[in-house]
């Protein structure tokens, strides 16, 4: 046990550690605390005390694909489906202006090829009319060709959000029929190229995925050098195949996140909204293990039928209270909102181009 402590000093210090370290690291829960505490740390050194907030804009939850773990899935018929219009996107980013937020991030399920609701001018349009806030552009629109993902960034697209879900290949294509993880690869790869800040992460807890795989996961993060990851637990949907799944994946959750925190210590990390469902103070109990961006929802009214899981937090009250709970909680840990656009710790001082 005094071994693993010792690997949380060393991780915090060369940030580095084994595969077996990180197995161990991550199955233990009596090093938990001193693991979210030495991530609180890392975070405090790297990417100070800002909180970043990214006004969330899920725009359409329609889905060509069949993930079986998520309520957005194409067979799942009891969804209401929505796609919210140019205009009510550019108002939605309008909104997260006003509150003050200096990114948005545009949201959805993958949108049918054979019959796209936003075709690659459409997407170029909605994210021109946005730089025109001087607002940064995150996307998160799941798999794309090199070419859509060009036509993106030339538009003035900033960031983009793809998890790679799991690295455990065999464990993806289960849980992803009809998918190819070699073809997500591919995606990160392509964002990596047309210079995008790229973000990626994991979910945790996902039926047959072991500490192994996790640790696995936190390596790629860790050689794809990604700017940011997001790590949620699963939250069984009872609308899929999944829906008997266990949900209890908080403290692995956590312990994922603050790991990925040691090794990879200027990147931002989100609180997840994932975490904030599953435990009632989640998004600050994460902003105290590692994380330094939020993603509070400004979606509207349609936001209920963002159904990935049940429950979702913060998909019921207005987006004008979201952001003042969230606003409390961050000054009540005596954090500070993030004032520029939030990029990795270590370029802080010297990035200027948004
Ligand atoms: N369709 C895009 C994609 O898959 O990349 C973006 C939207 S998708 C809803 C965003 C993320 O939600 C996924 O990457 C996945 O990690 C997460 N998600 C889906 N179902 C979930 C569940 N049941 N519990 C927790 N997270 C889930
Ligand atoms: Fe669609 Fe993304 Fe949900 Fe998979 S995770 S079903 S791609 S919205």
């Amino acid at each position: 046990m005094t071994d693993i402590f010792h690997d949380i000093e060393k991780a915090e210090i060369e940030h580095r550690l084994q595969f077996d370290q990180l197995v161990e690291v991550l199955t233990s829960s009596m090093s938990h605390q001193a693991l979210c505490q030495a991530a609180d740390r890392v975070r405090s050194r790297f990417v100070g005390s800002d909180v970043y907030l990214r006004g969330l804009i899920e725009f359409s939850n329609r889905c060509q694909n069949n993930c079986l773990y998520c309520g957005l899935r194409k067979d799942n018929k009891r969804v209401k489906r929505y796609h919210l219009s140019i205009d009510e996107i550019v108002e939605c980013a309008q909104i997260a202006k006003m509150y003050g937020y200096q990114t948005v991030v545009l949201q959805s399920g993958e949108d049918p090829v054979n019959e796209p609701y936003y075709p690659v001018d459409t997407m170029v349009q909605i994210i021109q009319k946005i730089k025109a806030f001087d607002l940064a552009v995150t996307l998160s629109l799941g798999e794309k060709t090199y070419e859509e993902y060009k036509a993106y960034k030339e538009a003035g697209a900033d960031r983009y959000l793809l998890r790679i879900e799991t690295t455990n290949k065999d464990l993806y294509h289960r849980l992803d029929p009809g998918m190819s993880w070699e073809n997500r690869h591919r995606c990160l790869i392509d964002l990596r190229k047309l210079d995008y800040e790229v973000g990626s992460g994991v979910m945790v807890g996902l039926p047959g995925q072991t500490p192994e795989d996790i640790a696995n996961d936190i390596l790629f993060f860790k050689e794809m050098d990604f700017d940011m990851i997001g790590i949620g637990p699963f939250i069984p949907h009872p609308d899929t195949p999944l829906k008997n799944a266990s949900r209890d994946h908080f403290e692995l959750s956590l312990r994922a996140m603050a790991l990925t925190r040691l090794l990879l210590p200027d990147i931002n990390i989100p609180a997840t909204t994932a975490m904030e469902t599953l435990c009632p103070n989640g998004r600050v109990i994460a902003l105290e293990s590692g994380a330094n961006v939020v993603m509070p929802n400004v979606t509207g009214i349609h936001r209920k039928h963002y159904e990935i899981y049940p429950n979702k937090a913060g998909s019921r009250g207005g987006s004008l209270i979201l952001k003042e709970e969230v606003s409390r909680q961050i000054l009540e840990i005596g954090r500070t909102i993030g004032t520029v656009k939030g990029f990795r710790g270590d370029f802080l001082g010297s990035q200027n181009h948004f």
